[in-house]
Order: C-alpha cells, then sequence, then structure tokens
C-alpha cells in the first residue's frame, strides 16, 4: 500500500514541525530576529528559512513560512508564498512574468477585482497587451496565444456563472509557445482541483475564501514548482514590494486550511443538494452548478476536478425586485459579498460583486437583475432549505411591483 500521507493528513500534520515541539506552531510576531555574529560572507539569499534562519520579518517570518509550505504541499507544488490579500498574490505573480510589451492571454470571465487589475494596472499602466478571451472553449485560447504570449492567466470555475476552462488543454498550448501558464483556483482549492498536476505553472489563491474558510481574514497564495518562477516571486515579495501575509493570518490560515478536506466535502454535499432543491423550483429559471447534470460542462468538471465545490448561482423567474424580495427575506444566509466561510453568505450581483462592470457589460456575459450567488456553507441543509422557502413566499405578485 502507499505510505504517502494522503489530502486529509497532510492539511492536518504539514507545517505543525516546531522545535519546542508545539501541537500548533507558535505565532511569530518579533519583526527583527537575533544574529549569531558577524558574516562578511552572508547574503541575504543565504538566509534560509528552511534551516530556521530569520533575519527581518518582512523577508521571512517563521510563522508565515509554515503556511506557506502548508499550501504548497496541498497544492502539490515545492514553493508557496504567502501574501497578504488575493489581489497582492495574483498582482505580484503576474509582475514576476511580464514586463512592458509582453501579451498575456486571460479568461474575458475572470473576477472582477482581477479584470479591473489587468486593465487599469498592466494594460493601461505598465503597457502589457492583455487579451480577455473565452477560454471556455480551447480553440478561442490557442488562437489568441502566440510566440510573444510571455503569459497565459485562468480561473476555473469562474464567478458568478461557474464557467470552467480545461487546465490540462490551455497547459499545452501555453506550453507550445513558452507562456507562464497561471490559474487562480480559489474556487475549487486544491481538495478539489489541483492546477500543477494539470500542467500549470503556478497557481494562485484568495486564502481569504476556503483555504481560510472562516470568514476572519484576508490573504492570498501563490505556489509554483519553476525555481526561475519562484526566485522571481520571492523578490517581489520580500524585497521590492514587501506584501506577505501577517504571522497573526499566516497562524489563522494554517488554522484554516487543517479542516479544509472536511469543509469541502460538506459545502459540497449542501450545495449539490440545494441545487437539485432549485433546479425543481417553478419560480427557478436556471441553476448553475457544475455537478448538476445539466451544467454544460459537467463533463469536464468531472474530469477535471475530484468535486464540484460550495458555491452555485441561480436565476429568478422575475426581475430585481423579486430578487430583493427574496434576499430580504432570508433569516438564515447572511447578505454579503465573499465566499468560502462556514456560514452561508448569499449575494445579488448585479447590485452588489459585479455593479462596477456597468449594465451592458453585465448583460453581455450574462449577469441578470434576477441571479443570486450562493456560497454554500456548512450549517443543516434543511435550515438551508427553509430558508429559501422563506424567499420564494416572499416574492412578490406581479401587480405589488413599484
Ligand atoms: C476574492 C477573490 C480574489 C481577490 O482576493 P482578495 O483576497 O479579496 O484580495 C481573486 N480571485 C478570486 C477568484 C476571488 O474570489
Amino acid at each position: 500500500m502507499d505510505s504517502t500521507p494522503r489530502f486529509d493528513t497532510r492539511a492536518v500534520l504539514d507545517g505543525s514541525e516546531s522545535p519546542a515541539g508545539d501541537v500548533v506552531p507558535p505565532i511569530h510576531l518579533s519583526s527583527t530576529f537575533e544574529l549569531p555574529g558577524i558574516d562578511p560572507e552572508l547574503r541575504l539569499e543565504d538566509v534560509d528559512p528552511s534551516a530556521g534562519e530569520f533575519l527581518y520579518g518582512r523577508l521571512s517570518n517563521p510563522t508565515r513560512h509554515a503556511v506557506e509550505n502548508q499550501i504548497a504541499a496541498l497544492e502539490g507544488g515545492e514553493m508557496g508564498f504567502a501574501f497578504s490579500s488575493g489581489t497582492a498574490a495574483i498582482a505580484t505573480a503576474v509582475l514576476s512574468i511580464v514586463e512592458p510589451g509582453d501579451h498575456l492571454v486571460a479568461f474575458d470571465d475572470l473576477y472582477a477585482g482581477t479584470r479591473r487589475m489587468f486593465e487599469e494596472l498592466f494594460d493601461h499602466q505598465l503597457d502589457v497587451d492583455i487579451e480577455f478571451v473565452d477560454a471556455t472553449d480551447v480553440e478561442t485560447v490557442a488562437d489568441a496565444v502566440g510566440d510573444d504570449t510571455a503569459m497565459v492567466w485562468m480561473e476555473t470555475p469562474t464567478n458568478p456563472l461557474i464557467r470552467l476552462c480545461d487546465v490540462a488543454a490551455i497547459a499545452e498550448v501555453a506550453d507550445e509557445h513558452d507562456a507562464v501558464f497561471g490559474v487562480d483556483n480559489t474556487f475549487a482549492s486544491p481538495y478539489f482541483q489541483r492546477p500543477l498536476e494539470l500542467g500549470a505553472d503556478l497557481v494562485a489563491h484568495s486564502t481569504t475564501k476556503y483555504l481560510n474558510g472562516h470568514s476572519d481574514g484576508i490573504g492570498g497564495a501563490v505556489v509554483t514548482d519553476d525555481p526561475e518562477v519562484a526566485e522571481a516571486l520571492g523578490f517581489r515579495q520580500q524585497v521590492a514590494l514587501g506584501n506577505g501575509l501577517a504571522p497573526f493570518d499566516s497562524y489563522l490560515l494554517a488554522r484554516g486550511l487543517k479542516t479544509l478536506g472536511v469543509r469541502m466535502r460538506k459545502h459540497e454535499e449542501n450545495a449539490l443538494a440545494l441545487a437539485e432543491y432549485l433546479e425543481a423550483h417553478d419560480r427557478v429559471r436556471e441553476v448553475y452548478y457544475p455537478g448538476l447534470e445539466s451544467h454544460p460542462q459537467h463533463e469536464l468538471a468531472s474530469r477535471q476536478m475530484d468535486g464540484y465545490g460550495g458555491v452555485l448561482s441561480f436565476e429568478l423567474e422575475g426581475d430585481l425586485w423579486d430578487a430583493k424580495a427574496f434576499l430580504e427575506a432570508l433569516e438564515t444566509m447572511t447578505l454579503a459579498v465573499s465566499l468560502g466561510g462556514v456560514e452561508t453568505l448569499i449575494e445579488h450581483p448585479a447590485t452588489m460583486t459585479h455593479e462596477p462592470l456597468g449594465v451592458e457589460r453585465r448583460r453581455e456575459i450574462g449577469i441578470s437583475d434576477s441571479l443570486i450567488r450562493v456560497s454554500v456553507g456548512i450549517e443543516d441543509v434543511r435550515d438551508l432549505r427553509a430558508d429559501f422557502e422563506r424567499g420564494f413566499a416572499a416574492i412578490a405578485a406581479p401587480e405589488a411591483k413599484p
């Protein structure tokens, strides 16, 4: 029998080694570390946290170092970096690869903040030629990627319409043109999807979501197997930008990671049950969840992922006022942006997360005024279903609308 510890075991044990034998790694708050003496030969790069060597907290910190190793192990990669947010992780990953004049191909259905970063920081300010494509079709990606393409950036599944792209097929396209391929794996988490195993060069996270898992910390991470990418990332995180994750947040993240497997299984079980309930409801026009056989990419999801995740969206049969009445009638679920915590969060993309896009762009990408997104938590699913029933009961009769 294979003696390599499995995912749940690694999640609990990795990163917990401590010289004092603590079962839970301590939070190291010190901003600086005493040196044994003067070493005229010492260079910054030689200070090795893996050997218990630390110099200054921005460069490396024992708590952050431990959680970086823990995330790298769960993603099946060699080197991990933890950042002050998912946004910092993604910006630093892209800044590590592209230069002015380079071409970058990205999914046209990225997280709204990433899309704005790509447009306003990279394209407008840093003169990177960003090309957004419909990556649900590999051929469209293959047509866009050329020998001048420095980087390909994907996200799967996406938000809020839960679209997927084929990571292994896109990895081949990127590889043919020597482009670095990065994947934002926030929605699936490494429990359900490991892009490095599918051929990606780096994987990024908003750890704010499932990895931390308790809606109590903002953070991000990047994991890579490529030593050159790792060196570029490390320089930016530690020297050029100084955007590493703080010790206390690193501790919270390490604590959250231990239960990733059990949480993801429960998120998914609840999400599937609610998706099926919604699909059968006569006030629901459409349900978006890759675990449903009706999802157009159900087959790809089954092949590429080990499960379907905990986020679903659905479109009410109705308009903005119906969505408002539905959401305001809920008692168990919390009306809030973000996702991936143990509690169910529900939101209205048209007026909340995707409001900045404007009505025209929303219509283009299929975000209607009655679309609702749910980050399904780990509560008893019967209480969640009962809450939906409250929502449906509150939808106004057509003549009661303003
Ligand atoms: C939340 C999120 C981000 C941004 O992460 P922050 O931690 O909020 O900076 C990036 N990508 C995806 C898919 C996200 O859900």
